[in-house]
C-alpha cells in the first residue's frame, strides 16, 4: 500500500491544480470532472450544499450572491463571505472557503489515485505576509491536510522547471496569474535553488484586465441605452465572462466580437450587447497594467543588484503570460531569453508536487532556499525601526541583535515588531508587539536585551527577547497580526521609494535628538561627579550649556539648531579636562571623570540607537 505520499497543491486565485509525484516526474492529477484545472470557486445551493470548481463557477451567473470567487485576495483578513440559507445567514472565514476547494482536490485525488492523501505542500505568492501564509496553513487543516511546507509559487515554478538542469545559471520568473504578479530571481546549480529576490504586486493580474473590459463595455452600453449593467449582478457576471473570453481569444486573434442577448431590458423591450474589440482597443484599455509589471521586474533586477544580461532563462508563469503583449514587452527586456517548454497553468502546481516528493525522502540532492520579501524591523527611540531581518533574507534564518535600557532603573521593555521597508515605525505595517519585564534594575545602558527574530521554513516569525543578567525571557509567534490589506501592503512598497529622502532626513532628525538627550545625560552625571575639581564658574559655564541644550529639546528647535547647541556643550566641556589635567594631584583619585569625559560621551553618542522611547541599543 501507498503511504504518506505528499501532493503539490497550487491554490490560485481563480483556478487551483494539484499534482503528485509519479516515478521521477511530477504530474497533474485530473479532477471528478477530468480536469487537469479546477476553477477556485465554491458555491451554495438553498440547502446550504456546497459545489465547488467548474459547477461552481456555472452558478456564478445564476446566483451570483451565493457564490465565492477569488477567496484568496481576502486570505489572513478579518473579512467573511455571507451566505444565505434556509437558516438565516451563515458566515465563512476565507480560510474555511479555502479549505472548501482544497477539500475537492483532496477527495477528487484520492478517488483517482485509490488512497488517501495525508500531507500536501501549498504554494503561496512570494508577496503573501506572515498572516496570509499561516491562513493557507490553516485552510489546509480544516481540510484535513497536513500542511508539510508552504511554497512561494515561483520557487515552485523554478524548482519544475530546473529539476532537470544541471548548469549553474540565474532565472527569472514571471509570474502573471488570475489575481497576483510575482517575479523572482532565482541562482540555480546542482540541484540547489537559490531565491535571490522578489518583488511583486498582489493585486494584479488577469482579472483586472478583465474588469477594465467590463468597465469599457458597461460604459459603452450605458452610454447607447442609459441602462446601467454594474448595477445587476448577473449582467455583470456575464459581463465579466465575455470580457475574460475575449481576452482569451486576443491573444491569438487580431480582433474579437462579443456578443451578449438579452443582457437587459426596458420599457420598450429586451436589449442586447454587441461590440467588437480589436487588440489594439485592448491593449489601449490595459497597457498601464502590463508595463507596471515592467517596473516590477526591473525592481527586481535592482534588488539582486543585475542587469538582463546576468540572466540566463525567463520562466513564464501563469494564464495571463500568453497575452502577445506581455511576452513582447517580457522580450523586449530579455531578447531570446524566454522558456516557453512548461505549461504555465501547471508549472506551480508540478514544483509542488516536487518539493512534497523531497520532503517525503522521494527525491533528493535539492535544497530549497526561500527570501523574505519585506523587512522585519523593531521600533527604536523617536519610533524608528531598526531592521533585524533585511529584506531578501534568505530563510529559513535566525537574527539577534542587543539592546539595551534608555532609563535608569528601567525594568521592562516593550517590543514591537513591523514589517515594511520605510525608516519609521508609523509609515510600516505592525506586526506585533510583547513586553519583556522583570530585568533587573540597573543604570540605563547597563542591561542587555538579546531580541531574535527567526524565520522558519513556511516564513512564519517567531521573536524572542531575553535579559542576558536575569535570563528571563518573552515571546511571540507572529499569527495574528493588525489588519492590514494588500493595496496597503503594495502601496508601503511605493512609498517606501518614493519616500526615501524625506525618510532619512526625519531619521537623521531623530537620531540628533536621542545623541543630544544622551549627552545632557552624561553631562549632568559628570558634573555631579566632578564636583569641586573645577572652579565654579567652570561649572556653572557648563550647566548653562547643558540647561540651554535642554532647552531646545524641549522646544521644536531644528536639527541644526540643537546640533549647534551640542557642539557648544561640547567644546565648553573641553575645558574640564585642561583643568583637571592641571591639577595632577587629582587626576589619580577614583573619582577621575575618564569614563564620562566628553571625548568617551561624543564616541557613543555617534553609535547609540535606542528601543524606543525608553532604550537605547547596543550593536552586539
Ligand atoms: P492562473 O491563475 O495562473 O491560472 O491565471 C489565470 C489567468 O490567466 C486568468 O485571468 C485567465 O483569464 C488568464 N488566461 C488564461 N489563458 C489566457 C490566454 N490565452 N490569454 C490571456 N489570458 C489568459
Amino acid at each position: 500500500m501507498e503511504k504518506e505520499r505528499i501532493v503539490g497543491i497550487d491554490l490560485g486565485t481563480t483556478k487551483s491544480v494539484i499534482s503528485i509525484m509519479e516515478g521521477s516526474k511530477p504530474e497533474v492529477i485530473t479532477n471528478a470532472e477530468g480536469e487537469r484545472v479546477t476553477p477556485s470557486v465554491v458555491s451554495f445551493t438553498e440547502q446550504s450544499e456546497r459545489l465547488v470548481g467548474t459547477l461552481a463557477k456555472r452558478r456564478a451567473v445564476t446566483h451570483p450572491e451565493q457564490t465565492i470567487s477569488e477567496i484568496k485576495r481576502k486570505m489572513g483578513t478579518d473579512y467573511r463571505v455571507q451566505i444565505k440559507t434556509e437558516q438565516g445567514l451563515k458566515q465563512y472565514s476565507p480560510e474555511e472557503i479555502s479549505s472548501m476547494i482544497l477539500s475537492k482536490l483532496k477527495k477528487d485525488a484520492e478517488d483517482k489515485l485509490g488512497f488517501k492523501i495525508k500531507k500536501a505542500v501549498i504554494t503561496v505568492p512570494a508577496y503573501f505576509n506572515q498572516q496570509q501564509r499561516q491562513a493557507t496553513k490553516d485552510a489546509g487543516k480544516i481540510a484535513g491536510l497536513e500542511v508539510e511546507r508552504i511554497i512561494n509559487e515561483p520557487t515552485a515554478a523554478s524548482l519544475a522547471y530546473g529539476l532537470d538542469k544541471q548548469k549553474d545559471q540565474t532565472i527569472l520568473v514571471y509570474d502573471l496569474g488570475g489575481g497576483t504578479f510575482d517575479v523572482s530571481i532565482l541562482d540555480i546549480g546542482e540541484g540547489v535553488f537559490e531565491v535571490v529576490a522578489t518583488s511583486g504586486d498582489t493585486f494584479l493580474g488577469g482579472k483586472d484586465y478583465d474588469q477594465r473590459v467590463v468597465d469599457w463595455l458597461a460604459q459603452e452600453f450605458k452610454d447607447e441605452s442609459g441602462i446601467d449593467l454594474t448595477k445587476d449582478l448577473a449582467a455583470l457576471q456575464r459581463l465579466k465572462e465575455a470580457a475574460e473570453t475575449a481576452k482569451k481569444e486576443l491573444s491569438y486573434k487580431q480582433e474579437t466580437v462579443i456578443n451578449l442577448p438579452y443582457i437587459a431590458a426596458d420599457a420598450k423591450g429586451p436589449k442586447h450587447l454587441e461590440r467588437k474589440l480589436s487588440k489594439t482597443k485592448f491593449i489601449a484599455l490595459t497597457d498601464d497594467f502590463s508595463k507596471r509589471t515592467m517596473q516590477i521586474v526591473e525592481q527586481a533586477l535592482r534588488d539582486a543588484k543585475l542587469t538582463p544580461k546576468d540572466i540566463d532563462q525567463v520562466v513564464m508563469v501563469g494564464g495571463s503570460t500568453r497575452m502577445p503583449r506581455i511576452q513582447e514587452l517580457v522580450t523586449e527586456i530579455f531578447p531570446a531569453k524566454i522558456n516557453k517548454e512548461i505549461n504555465p497553468d501547471e508549472v506551480v502546481s508540478l514544483g509542488a508536487a516536487i518539493q512534497g516528493a523531497v520532503l517525503a525522502g522521494e527525491v533528493d540532492q535539492i535544497v530549497l532556499l526561500d527570501v523574505t520579501p519585506l523587512t522585519l524591523s523593531i521600533e527604536t527611540l523617536g519610533g524608528i525601526a531598526t531592521p533585524i531581518i533585511d529584506r531578501n533574507t534568505t530563510v529559513p534564518c535566525e537574527k539577534t541583535k542587543t539592546f539595551t535600557t534608555a532609563e535608569d532603573g528601567q525594568t521592562q521593555v516593550d517590543i514591537h515588531i513591523t514589517q515594511g521597508e520605510r525608516k519609521l515605525t508609523r509609515d510600516n505595517k505592525s506586526l506585533g508587539r510583547f513586553q519583556l519585564t522583570g530585568i533587573a534594575p540597573a543604570p540605563r545602558g547597563i542591561p542587555q536585551v538579546d531580541v531574535s527574530f527567526s524565520i522558519d521554513a513556511d516564513g512564519i516569525l517567531h521573536v524572542t527577547a531575553k535579559d542576558k543578567a536575569t535570563g528571563k525571557s518573552a515571546s511571540i509567534v507572529i499569527k495574528e497580526q493588525s489588519r492590514l490589506g494588500d493595496e496597503e501592503l503594495k502601496r508601503m512598497q511605493q512609498d517606501a521609494e518614493r519616500y526615501a529622502d524625506e525618510d532619512k532626513k526625519r531619521v537623521e532628525e531623530i537620531e540628533t535628538r536621542n545623541q543630544a538627550d544622551q549627552l545632557v545625560y552624561q553631562m549632568e552625571k559628570t558634573l555631579r561627579e566632578i564636583g569641586e575639581k573645577v572652579n565654579a564658574s567652570l561649572r556653572d559655564k557648563v550647566q548653562s550649556k547643558v540647561s540651554a541644550l535642554k532647552e531646545k529639546l524641549q522646544s521644536n528647535a531644528s536639527a541644526a539648531e540643537i546640533r549647534q547647541a551640542m557642539e557648544d556643550l561640547k567644546q565648553a566641556s573641553l575645558e574640564i579636562g585642561q583643568q583637571m589635567y592641571q591639577q595632577p594631584e587629582q587626576s589619580t583619585t577614583g573619582a577621575g571623570p575618564d569614563a564620562s569625559s566628553p571625548q568617551s560621551e561624543s564616541k557613543t553618542d555617534g553609535k547609540s540607537e535606542y528601543i524606543d522611547a525608553e532604550y537605547e541599543k547596543k550593536e552586539k
